[in-house]
């Protein structure tokens, strides 16, 4: 996978560095952003299209950071 090209602000809570998640539950991939600090986190983002939830998942933990800032 390639998920250095959606690149995540840092946590808007504590600072620390967020990560791209990808997992998968009940047969179902899904993909959400998660803070390596304090463990916050994006709701799930299944992934009808790998990339398409790939890049909500991102554009959602950003804009988080831009509307808390
Ligand atoms: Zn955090």
């Amino acid at each position: 996978m390639e998920i250095e090209r959606f690149p995540l602000k840092v946590c808007p809570f504590c600072g620390e560095q967020a990560e791209l998640m990808y997992d998968e539950a009940d047969h179902r991939e899904y993909t959400y952003v998660v803070c390596s600090g304090c463990g916050i986190m994006t709701q799930r983002f299944y992934a009808c299209v790998e990339e398409c939830a790939m890049q909500q998942a991102a554009d959602t933990w950003n804009k988080r950071y831009e509307t808390s800032n």
